[in-house]
């Protein structure tokens, strides 16, 4: 008899931990959230959608308004997919906490902490993404920013739980008495406590296989940096944090005003444009509207 009661104990405690414990790991989106997503075979790039950055201000990358094709610039979030793990490349211009995603596009007007005013169009939350794909930030391994302007670091914070691949000239900057013009310190301050790898190599291979390779490229911040992804089927691909914005930047050879370092930028410049020749690789210009408007976007990828 005693037996039997602790053998129906067990039963009722293992039934209890079986309807608790998928629910406590559930997001909060419920019934629609997918599976947590499985390592892919190989190396992918989902491209985010992180809003539309309304520059009214062609002056600041030293161009008039006809030399461009379009004031207007997009504003990418990457989520690389690799066998052995996950890195999220740039966090977007908006945090996911300050609107709420409906589907129709929301209007945010910012204000930097030096009083410069932004306008922007966004529709889809960073996180929303990730979540569609069966990901959320607790499945993310490395966090890796381009560079430390606000419109790269918006929703940082969230990934605070991964290890931050940084270099120090670039951390110090951000975490000095004085943050930098251009700059939302509150979006990134979370990464202080972060696990934090310190980038000393001009190259950084991230899984040991060559696919991911984080590239030191300073001049638009001291420790900007690109990203390269040797694709199986894509082939070679550089993301360009900042290293451009506008295409017409590559053809004209203009360096925008507020650059950290001019002289920087086009040494990387020519560095990162020798090395896309070597390699056959194609650059993503982050910024480019109309090259952003051609690339396929999550939940297709690139691999
Ligand atoms: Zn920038």
């Amino acid at each position: 008899m005693k037996n039997y009661r602790l053998r129906f104990l067990l039963f009722v405690a293992a039934l209890v931990l079986a309807l608790v414990a998928p629910a406590a790991g559930r997001p909060k989106a419920g019934a629609a959230a997918p599976q947590k997503a499985r390592p892919p075979q190989s190396l992918r790039v989902y491209v985010f959608d992180c809003g539309t950055l309304h520059n009214s201000d062609p002056a600041r990358y030293r161009f008039k308004k006809e030399e461009l094709a379009t004031m207007e610039m997009s504003v990418a979030c990457f989520l690389v997919a690799h066998p052995k793990g996950t890195l999220v490349w740039d966090t977007g211009a908006v945090p996911d906490s300050s609107w709420t995603a409906t589907g129709a596009p929301s209007e945010q007007h910012i204000v930097l902490p030096d009083s410069q005013q932004r306008d922007l169009t966004v529709r889809k939350s960073l996180q929303g993404q990730l979540a569609e794909l069966g990901y959320s930030p607790a499945n993310i391994t490395y966090l890796v920013l381009s560079h430390y302007h606000w419109d790269h670091t918006a929703n940082a914070n969230a990934f605070a739980g991964a290890t931050w691949m940084v270099r120090q000239v670039e951390r110090d900057a951000m975490f000095a008495a004085q943050a930098p013009g251009t700059t939302q310190p509150a979006t990134y301050a979370g990464l202080r406590n972060s696990k934090t790898v310190i980038l000393k190599e001009d190259e950084h291979d991230v899984f040991g296989d060559g696919t991911v390779v984080i590239k030191s490229a300073p001049g638009h911040t001291p420790g900007h940096q690109v990203l390269y992804l040797k694709l199986a089927k894509t082939g070679g691909v550089v993301l360009s944090g900042d290293l451009y914005h506008y295409p017409e930047e590559r053809k004209l050879d203009r360096v925008p005003t507020f650059d950290f370092n001019e002289q920087q930028t086009r040494a990387s410049r020519m560095m990162i444009e020798a090395f896309l020749k070597q390699k056959g690789a194609q650059l993503w210009i982050q910024h480019d509207f109309a090259g952003n408007a051609k690339l396929k976007k999550s939940p297709e990828f690139y691999e």
